[in-house]
């Protein structure tokens, strides 16, 4: 009989078991744990996340960062604070530094340092970690001293309390495949619909994104959804082989996804201008013309927009790069400023959850105690992480809820436990 099972064994359940435990030492309490994780090796997704150094957690988290509802997801960042973040991971020997973007990083710039100290942290506070032990099922049986019964690949355990910490259905053969839902559609729980988010998205083979790749630029990216605006954003992208990603457009994906999932009609435009508007793109390119009429399209445009990138823009409007900037018609130039302001991306597809960093939809938030974590539908149970619905953008803002959610369900089913035993004496 354990006190406490968590399954999943990546940021929010290491955080949870963590707090957990600790929390009992605090208390001069000795409490089993147990965590549970159906991967041979834990922390995959630890160990590739930031480019393999690990973005902790951002300088300034707001729950504006986030998508889910945000009354809740404010409650739960409150409890939670950056600077707690920072301080327990240097309580863990983990010192942070601040990059210029704002995205905190371990000094040493290793993922697997962030890893470590956490996983020894639950040795050292007698945490059992147990790796391949992929749970199948999961049963409550409200009113007995067990209140769960869990079933995983080797036999079962049971425990008083569990914490759901199996996070989404990105990078599958991380071990996060998406199972974690159905244990909570089986315990009782309604689960949104989950989409890609932070994914890359692709666009049509015949579109010049190929010449591209691998030229990076600021743009500004409006995602329209049945005529409506529903985001518009400004930041890098990255035009690849297969069409585009950066750090703003797999911001902006979690809407083209959930869109293409309802079957709404859905268009992504770009602004190779961010900031300026088409009325304002056409005065600057008059006052060039007058200023410097026999520069060429290339030229005059390069003074804002990557060459390349101006070629194939030109190209796509049809135009030819070497006009002079007087003799350009107006008809072309219309249809250029058009190409350069408000640009539809052929996007034919996401580029699916073996490259999405996370899950958009899962576990309404509605349905957990934002205090504690705790279901409001089967008690004793906790959701934490990713497997609930709340994304965060690009930025260390997806740990940062790990660590959040980790923290508060951590600290409560401790201090439920305690209580517990305290009342059964
Ligand atoms: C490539 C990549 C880069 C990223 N980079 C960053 C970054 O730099 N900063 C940032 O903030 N976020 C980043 N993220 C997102 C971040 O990794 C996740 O949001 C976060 O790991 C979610 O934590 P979690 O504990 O909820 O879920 P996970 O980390 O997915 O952990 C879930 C665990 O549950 C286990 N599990 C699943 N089902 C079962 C089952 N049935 N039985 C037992 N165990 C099970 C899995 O094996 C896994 O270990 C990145 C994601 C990816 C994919």
């Amino acid at each position: 009989m354990h006190d406490v099972a968590v399954v999943g064994a990546g940021a929010a359940g290491l955080a949870a078991s963590i707090f957990a435990a600790e929390t009992a030492v605090r208390g001069d309490r000795e409490q089993r744990i147990v965590l549970l994780d159906g991967a041979k090796t834990i922390g995959a997704k630890i160990l590739v996340s930031g480019g393999g150094r690990c973005n902790v957690t951002h300088e300034v988290v707001t729950p504006t960062d986030y998508f889910g509802n945000r009354r809740i997801i404010k409650n739960v960042l409150a409890a939670f604070s950056v600077e707690q973040a920072v301080t327990w991971f240097a309580s863990l020997g983990v010192a942070l530094k601040r990059e210029e973007t704002g995205k905190l990083f371990p000094v040493t710039d290793k993922a697997r340092t962030v890893l470590n100290a956490l996983v020894d942290r639950c040795h050292k506070l007698g945490v059992a970690i147990c790796p391949d032990h992929r749970v199948t099922d999961i049963v409550s049986h409200p009113g007995s001293e067990a209140g769960f019964v869990i079933h995983h690949l080797h036999g079962s355990v049971l425990a008083k309390k569990v914490i759901l910490a199996t996070g989404g259905r990105s990078v599958p053969k991380s071990g996060s495949d998406g199972f974690g839902y159905s244990l909570a559609r089986r315990l009782g729980h309604h689960v949104t619909a989950t989409v890609p988010a932070l994914v890359p998205l692709m666009l049509d083979d015949r579109m010049f994104h190929q010449t591209l790749s691998g030229l990076s630029h600021d743009i500004e990216l409006t995602t329209v959804v049945k005529g409506r605006h529903v985001d518009c954003r400004t930041g890098s992208l990255l035009w690849t082989h297969l069409g585009i990603s950066g750090p703003v457009v797999m911001d902006a994906s979690r809407f083209w996804c959930l869109a293409q999932a309802h079957k709404d009609v859905v268009a992504v435009y770009g602004n190779f201008l961010p900031g300026q508007t088409q009325e304002q793109v056409r005065q600057w390119f008059r006052e060039q013309v007058q200023d410097n009429p026999r520069r060429s399209l290339l030229k005059t445009w390069a003074q804002q927009i990557p060459e390349r990138c101006v070629e194939a823009l030109c190209a796509h409007a049809e135009c030819d790069p070497t006009t002079a900037a007087a003799q350009l018609p107006r008809k072309d130039r219309d249809r250029l400023l058009a190409v350069l302001t408000k640009f539809k991306f052929p996007i034919k597809h996401d580029r699916g959850w073996n490259y999405a960093e996370v899950t958009a939809g899962g576990v309404p938030l509605e349905e957990v105690n934002f205090r504690t974590m705790e279901s409001k539908l089967v008690p004793g149970l906790y959701l934490i992480g990713e497997i609930l619905d709340c994304d965060g953008r690009i930025g260390g803002f997806n740990f940062q809820w790990a660590w959040a959610t980790g923290y508060l369900a951590g600290r409560a089913v401790s201090t439920r436990v305690c209580a517990d035993s305290e009342a059964h004496r």
